[in-house]
């Protein structure tokens, strides 16, 4: 049986997998089973952030490996001290509590909004705003939170306490906002069409939210660790959050999600009132410490270098309707199918995916001008 039909014999059927088997990465470039190479837009859904097994991720990760790969959240471990560490000396916040993915970090802060407000005003101020069009993950409470009908069908009952704001609409915001403990913010909507929030109706929001005791929460799942050209979306709107979440490009390519706490929110979560046992795992903290000491100012600067360069290829392209989002996480409207975009692409050797009707593009921080060009090459010739 090859991989393929023994994929499709054994893996529950919940992934439309395209027809491809990667074997072998590194950097920026994919190699499949038939030793046919591909440029990476993909980043394995912006996890890849410093491409495919980097050499300083690599040897963190492969010496925690050998030192020490699991002790549980019993014991102290070094990796995962630092890496809070870090996490709150490079964004202001005060502590972390680690998970295993986006979902996971996002079900901590729904629960730290929660038991903030609990703990000040008592039962039933428990209700968490979202906004429609945003996904925050595929647990029962994080598809509850994600603010599209398509996520809430066939499981019922979903969780109670969310309400749902048009992005963009204040008014909208404060009429659900009543009697709400947070709000959840992803501050450029990733799997929802790559739509970055308008700064001023976010300003409007985080005011307002400070006024009314209503704790900020920003979703940095897909948009942090530099993908947007800062360390973490929200310094780009020029505030800092109560709670922010962040996965995916934390771990370049190991699983790890944080849910970092700031001033109003570190005390919230005391012993007993949530754990995990994998997360924080020694061997995707020491990755992670990897990833963080590498986004320095040059990186993100490289980062608005190359979304410069992306939009300006893109700009010759008859097919492109419009480009949006922030950094290297770009959404482009395409005349025709986005779907039929992205298997061209494949076919000529670039992998990019789709965000709803959207193509999607996600490469690594820092993938080599000389791939990023012959990527865009294939890019324009599909699109034009
Ligand atoms: C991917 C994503 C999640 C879910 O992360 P998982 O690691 O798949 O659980 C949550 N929020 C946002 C904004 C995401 O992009």
């Amino acid at each position: 049986m090859d991989v393929k039909q023994q994929d499709k014999t054994y893996v529950a059927p919940t992934y439309g997998r395209a027809d491809v088997t990667f074997t072998r990465g590194k950097g920026s470039l994919l190699w499949d089973d038939n030793g046919k190479e591909y440029i990476d837009f993909c980043t394995g859904i912006a996890v890849n952030g410093l491409g495919i097994a980097e050499e300083n991720w690599l040897s963190a990760v492969t010496a925690q490996l050998n030192a020490l790969p699991h002790a549980s959240n019993l014991y102290h471990t070094a990796p995962q001290a630092e890496l809070a560490e870090l996490l709150v000396t490079k964004t202001g916040m005060k502590n972390v509590f680690f998970a295993n993915s986006g979902a996971e970090a996002n079900e901590c802060a729904i629960k730290c909004a929660r038991k903030y407000s609990y703990d000040k005003y008592g039962k039933g101020r428990h209700k968490i705003v979202t906004l429609v069009n945003s996904f925050h993950g595929r647990t029962l409470a994080t598809i509850t939170a994600t603010g599209q009908d398509v996520f809430h069908k066939f499981f019922d009952p979903f969780v109670d306490g969310f309400a749902y704001a048009t992005a963009g609409d204040y008014d909208a915001f404060v009429k659900e906002s009543e009697n709400a403990a947070a709000v959840m913010l992803e501050l450029v909507q990733g799997e929802g069409g790559v739509m970055a929030l308008d700064p001023d109706y976010v300003k409007k929001v985080v005011d307002y939210c400070h006024e009314n005791d209503i704790l900020v929460v920003c979703d940095e799942v897909q948009t942090g660790n530099g993908r947007t050209g800062a360390l973490y979306a929200f310094e780009r709107y020029g505030f800092t959050p109560d709670i922010f979440t962040t996965a995916k490009g934390l771990g370049n390519g190991l699983p790890i999600g944080a849910c970092v706490m700031g001033e109003k929110t570190a005390g919230t979560l005391v012993a007993g009132t949530h754990g995990s046992t994998f997360g924080g795992n020694p061997v995707c903290a020491a990755g992670a410490v990897a990833v963080l000491k590498q986004i320095d100012q040059n990186l993100l600067d490289g980062v608005l270098e190359r979304e410069k360069m992306i939009r300006d290829a893109l700009a010759t392209c008859k097919k492109v309707k419009s480009v949006s989002g922030l950094g290297l996480m770009l959404g482009i409207e395409v005349d025709g199918d986005a779907k039929e975009v992205v298997e061209a692409c494949r076919k000529r050797g670039l992998i990019v995916l789709t965000a709803k009707t959207k193509v999607r593009l996600l490469p690594a921080l820092n993938i080599p001008l000389d791939l990023l060009n012959k990527g865009l090459q294939i890019l324009t010739e599909v699109l034009s």
